[in-house]
Formats: C-alpha cells, sequence, structure tokens
C-alpha cells in the first residue's frame, strides 16, 4: 500500500519557505487544484514547518535540531560564530555539512556548505532576516519585483518593530547611521532589519518558519497534502514534459510514482539541481554561477551605555533582547550588506573583573556580493551516491582577485563600524569560512531568455521542459549580498501565479484521464 496518490495538479518538491509559497499561492488563487507536497525529512515541529526557536523546552528544541540534521545528526554543532573560530568544521544546529567533494584541488571550495532535511527546511533554523535587496542586487527584468516582495512580507510575516522596546536599538542605529548615512538616499540608509517575527500578546517572540507561510489557508486546504519522510528522487519526464515525480518512501524504502500536471523542485541551491541531474534536466548552466556570500564578523562592546532596568533582563539569566537588529544595506558603492545584532556573550573571553552591562554586546557581520563566475557550479558524479543515494555533490568555487579586493574592504568598514558603535572586541574581524553565510545561490537561474547561461524563465518554468518549475535561491540571478530568502519567496510567488492561472492548460495527470 502507498501512502501517496496516482495523480495530483501539482507536486511540489521541499517544504522550505519557497516550497511553501507555492503551495500558499496555490491554495490562495486555485483553491480547487490538488497539490501534494514531499519533503525528504521528518516533521519536527508543531504546527509543521514552525521555527524550532519557538520550542521553550531547551530539550526538545535540541532534539528537533537533531532530527533535521539528516545524515549529519550526532556530529557536533556550533552556535556562534566565535565556536567557527577554532577552526573545526562544525555544522550549526539543525543543519549538517557535506561529508565529501566541498574542497577540490587548487580550489577554495565551500567547506561549511549545509543543508537541512525537515518539514520547514532551513527555515526552520533561520535568523528571520528579510531586507529588499538594492542596486544590482535587483532583478531588473522584473518589472513587479516590488510587488512581489510585497507580497513575501506577507507570506513570511515580516515586521520591523518588534524589537522597538529593546533599550539600545534605536542608539545603535544612531552610531551606525552617523558612520554611514552621508551621500546614501532613503532605502539605503541604517535602518532596523526586516524580520520574519512577531510577538505575542504576552510578549514573546513568534519566529516565522514555513508554518507562516502555509498559513491557514493551506492547512485548511483539503485538497493540500504534506508527506514528509519522501524523498523524491526523480521527476518523470515524458515527451520532454514534466508529468509527475518518482518518491521513495523513508519509512519503508519503497518507490512510487505520483504523475503531476504540474512539479515544483524546491528542493534548496544544492539539492534543485541535483533532483534536475537525477531526472535527465541537464541544461548548460545547471549548477553554474553557485555564489555564496563571503562573510566577515567583528564584535563590539556599546560605549557610554547605562544597564537596563532589572525587569528588561530575562529572569532566567539568559538575556532579554536589548541592541535588536539593524541593518547596513549593500549599496553599489560599499557592496556589503551589514547585520548588527546582540550576541549573548562576548566571543572572545573578557576579563573577570570586567562587569558586562547585558545586551551591550553586539554582532557585526558583513556579507559581500559575488563575483560570478561560470566555473564555479555544482557538478554531480552518476556513479558516486550521497548518503541519500542520490548522485554525489562536486563543489567547485574560486574567490577571484575583485571578490578578494571586496572582502579586504568589508574587513576595513567593519572595524570602522565596529569603532562607531563601542570598542572592537578582540584585534581584528574574523572571515568566515565560506559556505557559513547559508546564502547559496545562482544554480538554476532565471533569465530574460534562454541563452544557455540561464535555467528558467521569469516565471520559474525551466527552459524547455514545459510543467517543471524550479524554486529557492537558486534562481536568484544577480550576486546579492543581502539574505535571500526574501527575493526567492517573491519570485516563487510570480511562478506559483503562472500556475494557478494556467494550470487548466497543463496536461491531466494520466491516472486522473484513466
Ligand atoms: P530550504 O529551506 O533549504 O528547504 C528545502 C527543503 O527541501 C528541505 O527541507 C529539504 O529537506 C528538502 N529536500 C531537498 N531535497 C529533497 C528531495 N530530493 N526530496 C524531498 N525533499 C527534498 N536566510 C535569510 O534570508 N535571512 C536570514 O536571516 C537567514 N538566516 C539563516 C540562519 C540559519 C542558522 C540558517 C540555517 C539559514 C538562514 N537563512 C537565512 C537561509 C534560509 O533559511 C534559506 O534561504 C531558506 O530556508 C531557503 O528556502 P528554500 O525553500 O529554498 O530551501
Amino acid at each position: 500500500m502507498s501512502r501517496y496518490p496516482e495523480g495530483v495538479d501539482v507536486a511540489i518538491v521541499g517544504s522550505g519557505p519557497t516550497g511553501a509559497a507555492y503551495a500558499r499561492i496555490l491554495s490562495e488563487e486555485a483553491p480547487d487544484a490538488v497539490i501534494a507536497l514531499f519533503e525528504v525529512g521528518p516533521t519536527v515541529s508543531n504546527p509543521p514547518g514552525a521555527h524550532v526557536k519557538n520550542i521553550e523546552d531547551p530539550a526538545l528544541r535540541a532534539q528537533a535540531q537533531e532530527r533535521s540534521e539528516g545524515p549529519g545528526a550526532g556530529s557536533a554543532t556550533v552556535n556562534s560564530p566565535g565556536a567557527v573560530k577554532s577552526g573545526e568544521r562544525r555544522a550549526r544546529p539543525g543543519t549538517y555539512l557535506l561529508a565529501d567533494g566541498y574542497q577540490l584541488a587548487g580550489e577554495d571550495g565551500l567547506p561549511v556548505a549545509a543543508f537541512s532535511s525537515n518539514v520547514g527546511g532551513m527555515a526552520a533554523h533561520w535568523t528571520g532576516a528579510c531586507p529588499r535587496p538594492g542596486g544590482s542586487e535587483r532583478i531588473s527584468f522584473l518589472p513587479d519585483l516590488d510587488e512581489l516582495l510585497d507580497e513575501g512580507d506577507r507570506l513570511l510575516g515580516v515586521t520591523t518593530n518588534a524589537f522597538d522596546q529593546a533599550p539600545f536599538t534605536a542608539l545603535v542605529r544612531e552610531r551606525l547611521a552617523a558612520a554611514v548615512d552621508d551621500g546614501r538616499d532613503g532605502a539605503a540608509r541604517v535602518q532596523r532589519m526586516p524580520l520574519a517575527v512577531h510577538r505575542r500578546e504576552d510578549g514573546r517572540l513568534v519566529w516565522s518558519g514555513s508554518d507562516v507561510v502555509f498559513g491557514d489557508v493551506v492547512r485548511e486546504n483539503p485538497n493540500f497534502t504534506l508527506f514528509d519522510e519522501s524523498l523524491v528522487v526523480r521527476v518523470l519526464i515524458e515527451d520532454d514534459r514534466a508529468v509527475g515525480v518518482a518518491v521513495r518512501d523513508l519509512r519503508t524504502g519503497a518507490e512510487h510514482e505520483v504523475r503531476a500536471r504540474v512539479v515544483v523542485v524546491a528542493a534548496d541551491a544544492l539539492r534543485t539541481p541535483q533532483v534536475l541531474w537525477a531526472s535527465g534536466i541537464r541544461p548548460a548552466a545547471l549548477g553554474r554561477f553557485l555564489n555564496d556570500q563571503a562573510q566577515v564578523v567583528y564584535a563590539a562592546r556599546l560605549r557610554d551605555v547605562e544597564p537596563p532596568p532589572e525587569d528588561q533582563v530575562a529572569a532566567s539569566g539568559a538575556l532579554s533582547e536589548q541592541s535588536g537588529v539593524s541593518w547596513v544595506p549593500f549599496t553599489d558603492d560599499l557592496p556589503f550588506h551589514g547585520q548588527i545584532m546582540q550576541l549573548d556573550a562576548s566571543p572572545v573571553p573578557l576579563a573577570e573583573d570586567d562587569p558586562v552591562i547585558p545586551g551591550s554586546i553586539v554582532g557585526l557581520g558583513l556579507f559581500c556580493a559575488k563575483d560570478l563566475q561560470w566555473e564555479d557550479r555544482v557538478e554531480f558524479v552518476d556513479d558516486e551516491r550521497d548518503s541519500y543515494g542520490m548522485p554525489a555533490m562536486r563543489l567547485h568555487y574560486t574567490l577571484t582577485p575583485v571578490d578578494h579586493a571586496v572582502l579586504d574592504r568589508a574587513r576595513a568598514e567593519i572595524v570602522e563600524l565596529a569603532h562607531a558603535v563601542g570598542e572592537p572586541i578582540g584585534d581584528r574581524p574574523f572571515t568566515m569560512p565560506l559556505g557559513a553565510s547559508l546564502h547559496y545561490q545562482g544554480t538554476t537561474r532565471m533569465g530574460q531568455a534562454d541563452d544557455g547561461r540561464s535555467v528558467c524563465d521569469p516565471d520559474s518554468q525551466v527552459w524547455n521542459v514545459p510543467g517543471l518549475f524550479v524554486a529557492g535561491n537558486g534562481v536568484i540571478p544577480t550576486a546579492t549580498a543581502c539574505n535571500p530568502t526574501l527575493t526567492s519567496v517573491a519570485l516563487a510567488v510570480r511562478g506559483a501565479r503562472r500556475i494557478a492561472r494556467d494550470l487548466a492548460a497543463y496536461p491531466a495527470p494520466v491516472a486522473e484521464r484513466a
């Protein structure tokens, strides 16, 4: 007996925020469409896809993180940039690293390229920063980009005021603004970071995951079903069209075929090209232009601040939020995206007789846009398998002289920002191992025309494969420095609208016709 249907209208692969965005828009705009969503990982939170930070019990939260770590579960993880400094190759909680193929001879590689395998994908573990792209980060051939980003905000539940009560938040912004705002227009000035979070009436923060993207519309849609622990091994192709998926039920090991009018692969920027490759869909640009945001971090101690009132410091001894999250937007002149947020502790030990004012230690992070290269790519090896039995990955990745120059500038800039807010902690900023940003992009990139340098059209439909859509950060064609999820959810909205509009024009699944 199979737990899967024989045929559906839309099969979605992957339950991260971009797969969830397809389910949401289709539930809103094509409520009669029968949708099946397949997720290789288990359900680790309630409602399905919820952020694990919302799980109050630390032991249950740690369990949910470990269950998200797929084949890496049980390996030691790190939590703060400070721990990465030790030089160990470790994943963040809720994620796991590639066992091999992450750094090839003579190349920089992406040593800490990571994945999450759980309902909700990486967005059950993310920080929720949702800045908008600016300048060259924007996709110039999408005239509706701003409206799509508004929709992305709606789906992800983005707010800007969750930390307005935090006592140091305005001060941090003021000090950063004094250092960088001169000559910038409104949108590029220092501001509150838009965050996928809201505050409940009792004051607790609720972080958005795919549960928020699904919303009640999907949860109450009788035509929608989510199948966890279900690995899509390939897309079924007939007459050069996508006609369904082959899915392995990880509970039984049995493989089944589910026919569909349309297939959406939203399996992250490294596994979406893997599914296409495994299906024999191998356009020249597949896996190419792989890009990640090199990241420089530093910490500073806010100067001239008074301790916040006792009642604003959480009773458990843990810190409540004092300094919020601030954003220094990317500009083409200063090609970094800056994220400045409170750290729970100093990344380097401070003198014992040096009491720290709660919330006065802030972490500064600058993310750099990559100099895009055709040669930076994820390749797949047919005769070698990964731990799920899919074609093994090889990551080819090299920083160019332009990348090194941008990184040098970022290291200088972050020192200035640290001095602007207070006293830097530690001798110099730290450059994170490549892959640490968790923002892999470009591998199934969107293009305006089928010129061999893109994988899908502006609606995310794969060139020359009707019925096959791709989703996720891999679709973003520009080199962004800002956190990419809002942008990839916006692109998913466009693709989902196209499917909702044209669904009847795609051939019905064979099982349904019979
Ligand atoms: P994912 O969320 O990765 O989901 C893909 C899903 O597909 C996974 O659940 C996976 O198990 C599933 N899958 C893969 N292959 C298959 C298959 N063959 N069959 C079935 N299922 C499959 N981004 C931001 O924009 N802002 C941030 O502040 C931010 N902070 C982050 C902090 C952390 C600690 C982490 C881990 C990530 C962070 N990110 C952030 C990145 C963000 O989470 C991702 O950009 C986002 O989740 C990508 O969404 P997605 O739907 O494309 O892919």
